[in-house]
């Protein structure tokens, strides 16, 4: 596809491509230069309908079929996504805006998640246990319950999708997703690939469009749980609408996560990783660290290293290879965070580094790497999620404050810690109430294998995306209680 030819997207049901028949629509525009490269129609009420009634038919079979039988095409979109993963990089820096080696980077992280569900005979496995009561034996067994839905953001197109697409099915669920209406191209492309690995007509949908698509889905008598990934008051109020209708529900919401640097830390280190986790994805991550809470005895030293280093970051599209930063996802999250350079200026932080300065290209959604100074916990730049490529850097006394401030967040995704010393580090993982802490890490992402969710207004519900968590959400367990009594305790 060449980013002169608008295309529009169709939506993926019962393994055929088809239009979506709503009034509304938006435009796709590639980030780098806001040149239109397709337009997506919104589905109806009407086109949920067809997708879930697909999903349920298709569900009729696939929680039937053995468990070997349906990991089987996940083995091979597992083969079809590295395949094709260059493609797909392609597609999500035109669409999102990052760079290719962070756009293959989100793509490995998601083919991670095929590769745990690809492992469901073993994680379905509930428990057995003999003579459980007199003559009796007990198991506990993991059942599918039938249509989920997901409702994803723009800001990982091809990873967020794969948090839950693989483990929905593997453990015998249909599955219907609505991507972002701002970044559809690359669901699409994943769709093109499902299609592809064999998966049974209906299994898995794509349905395109955005608040009133994900809201029928949400209040769907067929759908009977949902996942979530976008901003807190959406993932709220998604929480609220799913639960009132009787939905099993996981919404991840936005997040401020900070980063703690101790006196202690390798400041060399500490400031190459702040910055990788501030401003990789141009900061449009819900594991970016946009605050650092610097010990006041390393402040200084801390602050000039940092802005050494960004002052020579590339910023660039995102298929240049120099590129380390690429656009913002569009115009109107850009003219946001411009707004926020205001609002840090008169809330009377130092802008230590201006990113509307930085040399970038003229076209497209480009802002430089920003840093502000003197920022304390009272100020919006560092209470409120900026999503955008701005680092407020707070100073604490001690390690105590810093682990103070950091408690002052209403977020709680991730946070990370630079030390030297097992004792701050063992507090810091006590202490801090967030879903993902980091210990000399800069961005605490965890694999697969690991479930990831955060607390606080990062997250509403109890089971989290990945890992075991996934199998209990998808799955509801049974308990099977037999008795044979003509079977003596020696013939056992
Ligand atoms: P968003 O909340 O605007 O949209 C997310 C999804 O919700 C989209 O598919 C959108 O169409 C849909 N949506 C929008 N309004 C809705 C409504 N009223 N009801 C139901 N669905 C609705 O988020 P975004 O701008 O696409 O993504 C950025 C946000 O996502 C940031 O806040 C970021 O922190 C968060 N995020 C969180 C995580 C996490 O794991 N916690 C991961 C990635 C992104």
């Amino acid at each position: 596809m060449s980013d002169r030819t608008p295309r529009t997207v169709d939506n993926y049901v019962d393994g055929e491509w088809v239009a979506p028949t709503g009034d509304d629509c938006a435009t796709v525009a590639n980030s780098a230069t806001g040149e239109e490269i397709a337009e997506v129609t919104f589905s109806s009420r009407a086109d949920v309908d067809v997708a879930a009634a697909a999903a349920v038919g298709a569900y009729a079979d696939w929680r039937t079929q053995p468990v070997e039988a349906r990991v089987q095409p996940l083995f091979r979109l597992k083969a079809l996504l590295e395949d094709h993963q260059d493609e797909l990089a392609e597609t999500i820096v035109r669409e999102h805006g990052k760079t290719f080696a962070e756009a293959r980077g989100e793509l490995r992280r998601g083919i991670e998640n095929v590769e745990v569900a690809c492992g469901i005979p073993t994680q379905m496995q509930a428990g057995t246990l003999a003579s459980a009561a007199p003559g009796i034996d007990e198991s506990a067994v993991r059942h599918p319950l039938g249509v989920f839905t997901a409702i994803t953001p723009f800001n990982f197109p091809g990873m967020i999708p794969l948090w839950f697409l693989p483990y929905a099915v593997a453990t015998g669920n249909a599955f219907v997703l609505k991507p972002s209406e701002r970044t559809p191209l690359t669901a699409a492309h994943i769709a093109e690939l499902v299609d592809r690995a064999g998966f049974p007509d209906g299994l898995v949908n794509v349905v395109n469009g955005g608040a009133e698509t994900a809201s029928a889905l949400l209040t769907h008598d067929d759908v009977v749980g949902a996942s979530f990934v976008g901003s807190t008051p959406v993932a709220r109020s998604v929480y609220e609408t799913a639960a009132a209708h009787g939905k099993r529900v996981q919404a991840q919401g936005g997040a401020k996560n900070h980063i703690i640097v101790s006196d202690s830390a390798d400041l060399e280190f500490a400031v190459e990783q702040t910055v990788g986790s501030a401003f990789a994805n141009t900061g449009q991550r819900c594991l970016a660290n946009p605050v650092a809470v610097v010990h006041a005895d390393v402040y200084d030293a801390f602050a000039e290293q940092l802005v050494d280093r960004i002052g020579s970051m590339v910023v660039a599209p995102g298929d240049d290879p120099d590129a380390e930063m690429g656009p913002m996802v569009g115009e109107r999250d850009r003219e946001r965070v411009l707004e926020y350079i205001d609002v840090g200026l008169e809330e009377g932080a130092t802008l230590l580094y201006d990113g509307r300065e930085h040399g970038v290209p003229d076209e497209g959604a480009f802002l430089g790497p920003t840093v502000f100074g003197d920022a304390t916990p009272k100020m919006r730049i560092v209470r409120e999620e900026i999503f955008g490529p701005v680092l407020a850097l707070v100073r604490a006394t001690d390690f105590d404050e810093a682990l103070a401030i950091v408690e002052e967040s209403r977020f709680g995704n991730a946070a990370s810690l630079f030390t030297e010393r097992g004792r701050e580090a063992k507090r810091f993982r006590h202490e801090v109430d967030a879903g993902n802490l980091g210990v000399n890490v800069g961005t605490a992402a965890p694999m697969a294998f690991f479930h990831f969710g955060g607390a606080g207004e990062s997250f509403f519900g109890d089971l989290h995306a990945q890992g075991d968590d996934a199998v209990r959400f998808y799955t509801d367990e049974r308990v099977y209680i037999e008795r044979w009594p003509d079977v003596g305790a020696d013939s056992a």
